[in-house]
């Protein structure tokens, strides 16, 4: 169990409002940015791959021992269900309300002419790279992302960060196998995962105490890095970019501050307030690193250990959301796609915008909890609706900042999965349950 002095989300905002402030302080006084590159940004790298090094064992083993607790496989298909249903619901609801936002917004008309070549221009190469990738999957059958899932080798899978859904393909393998071997013969292999999954655990603590200093390095780095390509540029792209950029966060703030609470109360009796207290250091995390994979560790330490959620249920529904359930990422490329073709002044129609729903939801799917990944996957979406792909070059600018925000809204969508799966399945944590009495809603409970 964390036993922090500060509470470690007050540690991590501190660590990010320093890392902020040294950032723009090191542009403004001219320091050399390669001292900020060289001595801190490691620091920040050091932290994002300690986690990362910890996310292929432990979506491994959570969910080889997760399933295997289950006891039989009725009810793995059970929860199995649920979980999956309600990711594919809650993607489509976000793409959704992507595209609700977006049509109403309409970013895209109030791009000049003019900044919109010069984007174009400037992007151009990015852009044809990503052309390239568009062909390729082009030139892919359209079950090509079944094909991806099973790995042709255990190991380089199991070697690649990106792969993790084939880690997860397997070790749902392994977990049903266990269901349906005699128990002697599978104890020794559960036993085996979940000491596994106790000491990646404590790792985690481990580099949750490092938490802070990480953060301020991933920020204070990122700043010099986002100036060091031309400030007064880069200042007046994010100006242009900057109505739709609001169209996104606009869309995300939807999720958090009314979608989220009012799935809450239809399926929870969990007091919204204390949920979104203890999510705080996972979605600072996720904010800092853009990685719902590296963020991953935390939110089942926190789902389990602050939201009293079982391991049973959040070592099965968390591993799995990390990969394939990314709200934030669904509704940011609908608004992306509308918005460039909005920019290129090609109207959509409404089956379009339906398709839209459909491949973006399949899209952040395939997107892996890696920084990025979100963009380089809306090939996919531009393609089904015929629009240029080189359109991704209007977007690039601001993409690091989005990807920010998106990654914090896919993991609080992991989260809310988690719990509401719990709750149906009739775990009530104690202590974080709605009640009509305030004072016994103060969030005391999840404090200490
Ligand atoms: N960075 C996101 C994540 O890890 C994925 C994306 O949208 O790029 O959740």
């Amino acid at each position: 169990m964390f036993k922090f002095k500060v509470a470690i989300h007050t540690q991590i905002i501190i660590g990010l409002v320093l890392g902020l402030v040294f950032g723009v302080i090191s542009i403004f006084s001219g320091w050399n940015p390669a001292i900020t590159i060289d001595y801190i940004k490691p620091f920040g790298t050091i932290f994002v791959n300690s986690l990362k090094m910890i996310a292929v064992p432990l979506v491994l083993a959570s969910l080889i021992v997760g399933i295997a607790n289950l006891g039989d496989v009725s009810k793995l298909s059970r929860i199995g269900g649920k979980t999956i249903l309600i990711y594919i619901f809650t993607t489509m609801i976000a793409t959704g309300v992507g595209l609700l936002f977006v049509n109403i917004l309409q970013p895209g008309k109030q791009l000049p002419e003019e900044t919109r070549e010069n984007l174009m221009a400037l992007y151009d190469t990015d852009a044809s790279t990503k052309q390239q990738r568009a062909a390729e999957i082009q030139e892919q059958s359209p079950l090509q992302p079944f094909v991806d899932m099973v790995p042709e080798n255990l190991f380089s899978a199991l070697s690649d960060n990106t792969a993790m859904l084939q880690v997860v393909f397997f070790a749902l393998l392994v977990g049903i196998a266990l269901l349906n071997i005699p128990k002697e013969k599978g104890q020794p292999v559960v036993a085996f995962f979940d000491g596994l999954n106790d000491v990646i655990i404590k790792i985690v603590e481990y580099i949750m105490l490092v938490a802070p200093y990480g953060v301020f390095a991933l920020l204070a780095s990122l700043i010099v890095e986002l100036a060091g390509e031309d400030t007064d540029k880069a200042l007046e792209l994010l100006y242009a970019l900057l109505w739709y950029s609001m169209t996104v966060i606009a869309g995300l703030g939807f999720m958090l501050l009314i979608f989220y609470p009012s799935l809450f109360r239809l399926f929870t009796k969990i007091n919204i307030k204390d949920f979104f207290k203890a999510l705080h250091p996972v979605q600072l995390l996720a904010f800092s690193t853009s990685s719902s994979s590296a963020t991953l560790p935390v939110t089942m330490d926190v789902v389990e250990k602050k939201l009293g959620v079982s391991e049973q249920v959040s070592s099965f529904v968390l591993p799995l959301g990390a990969t394939i359930n990314m709200n934030g990422t669904s509704l940011y490329q609908g608004v992306a796609a509308v918005f460039i073709a909005q920019a290129l002044g090609l109207d959509l129609t409404i089956g379009q915008q339906i398709t839209i729903v459909v491949t973006a939801t399949l899209a952040s799917i395939g997107s892996a909890g890696v920084p990025g990944a979100g963009m380089v996957m809306l090939v996919i979406v531009l393609e089904a609706i015929n629009i240029p792909t080189a359109g991704i070059a209007l977007i690039v600018a601001p993409d690091r900042i989005l990807d920010m925000i998106r990654t914090a809204v896919n993991v609080t969508g992991d989260a809310v999965v988690a719990t509401v799966v719990a709750s149906s399945e009739g775990e009530m944590p104690e202590g974080l349950i709605r009640t009509t009495n305030p004072l016994a809603a103060d969030g005391s409970e999840i404090e200490k």
